[in-house]
């Protein structure tokens, strides 16, 4: 059988790159940059490979994932951008609110909220019982 070469960019270098139809989806080391990409062909899988197409979903949403993971975020102080994971900024080294303290609020102001409207539901009626 003969083997039909694709053409890939690198995600890193955009160089292209030439790989056997079989390798589509898979991840490889780039022969330009030697960091690895995964190969993936521009017009997207052949027709009739359910399976390399399931392979190139995942990929690309592992990888989407990954990104997200490493989502930047400005420090409220000095606007340095900071990995979403930190806890502390690195370029002026004021802390950032932990997930725990999040939900705390969260939960904080939940119940406040259900305690005020508890006490003016509690006003309301003990102003029409007062009439
Ligand atoms: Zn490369
Ligand atoms: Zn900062």
């Amino acid at each position: 059988m003969e083997t039909t070469f694709l053409k890939g960019l690198c995600k890193h270098c955009h160089q292209s790159i030439d790989f056997p139809q079989e390798y589509n989806g898979q991840k490889m080391q780039c022969p330009h940059c030697g960091k690895e990409t995964y190969l993936i062909a521009p017009a997207g899988p052949l027709p009739g490979t359910p399976l390399a197409k399931d392979f190139f979903n995942k990929a690309i949403k592992a990888e989407k994932s990954k990104l997200e993971m490493q989502r930047l975020i400005p420090c409220k102080d000095c606007g340095h951008q900071v990995s979403r994971n930190a806890e502390v900024c690195p370029n002026c080294g004021c802390v950032f609110e932990g997930k725990n303290a999040r939900v705390f609020r969260y939960v904080f102001v939940g119940i406040l909220s259900l305690l005020l409207t508890s006490i003016i539901l509690w006003v309301l009626r003990a102003g029409l019982f007062s009439i």
